[in-house]
């Protein structure tokens, strides 16, 4: 994988969101997230994950507070995977990856080239071929993750993208999303469930309170960057865990 390392930092001061019927989802949120950063985002169901993840994306506006992007400038900044793959029916695995390219108007052989080696990428190379409908829910979103990756976005948003999956498919995708992180070094928002998953994944947790989310925990994992799945069985594994389960359980009280 050629290394591309351009990356984004994401500021967000003060970030309310407040909906009709003044449903408070995001309570005053201040997050500085580095450039190159993977960083998990914890808390309970229906706090306001997805929805200060939206923000982030423009897909959202804050009520009060602002969230700027600092070095998006230039097309290509930024892709959202969510946790259903969304893929087109009728288009093959390529032509699905291919998709962004061809909203950007890239050319046909550079379309097929990104999106062939996208497709590698996460292991796909043998289904570039076939249709939506042929392919296990975990290929399916890996095909989505090409789908993301393959116009090189400088932050990728990721909103519980693996969590209808079975355990065993969820760790080799979790494996593919830091091989990819590793290669491209794109700054990375990761919305999960899992504190295993967010320890295995990130550099940083950031664990938030039932709704409105505040953060209640802003923690950087202590693990090297090196990880493999022997790491789950370490001490220091367990210790981590703890730490943000209490965080999490602390919140809820
Ligand atoms: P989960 O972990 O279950 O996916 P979450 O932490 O991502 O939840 P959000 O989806 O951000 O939570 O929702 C936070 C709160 O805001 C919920 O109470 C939800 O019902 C509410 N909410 C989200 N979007 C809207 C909307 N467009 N209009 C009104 N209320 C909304």
């Amino acid at each position: 994988m050629a290394s591309d390392k351009a990356a984004i930092t994401v500021h967000a001061r003060n970030v309310r969101r407040v909906f009709a019927g003044a449903v408070e989802a995001v309570g005053g949120v201040d997050l500085e997230v580095e450039a190159g950063t993977f960083v998990a985002l914890l808390g309970p169901s229906g706090c306001g994950k997805s929805t200060l993840l939206r923000m982030i994306a423009g897909l959202d506006s804050p009520t009060t507070g602002t969230i700027t992007l600092q070095g998006a400038a230039g097309g290509n900044s930024l892709a959202y995977v969510f946790q259903d793959a969304h893929l087109l029916p009728w288009r093959s695995v390529e032509d699905n990856v291919a998709l962004p390219l061809e909203l950007q108007h890239v050319g046909r052989a550079e379309r097929t080239e990104r999106a062939l080696r996208a497709i590698a990428d996460v292991g796909l190379s043998d289904a570039s071929e076939r249709y939506p409908a042929e392919l296990s829910g975990g290929m399916r979103m890996r095909v989505s993750l090409a789908r993301a990756i393959v116009t090189r976005p400088k932050l990728l948003l990721l909103d519980e993208p693996f969590a209808a999956l079975d355990e065993i498919t969820r760790q080799r995708l979790d494996d593919q999303l830091r091989a990819l992180h590793n290669a491209h070094g794109m700054t990375t928002l990761f919305v999960t469930h899992s504190t295993s998953e967010a320890i295995y994944l990130a550099d940083r947790a950031i664990v938030f309170s039932p709704r409105p989310a505040k953060i209640v925990l802003d923690h950087t994992i202590g693990l090297p960057r090196a990880r493999d799945a022997s790491i789950r069985t370490q001490p220091t594994f367990g210790r981590e865990l703890g730490q943000l389960q209490r965080a999490l359980e602390a919140g809820a009280t």
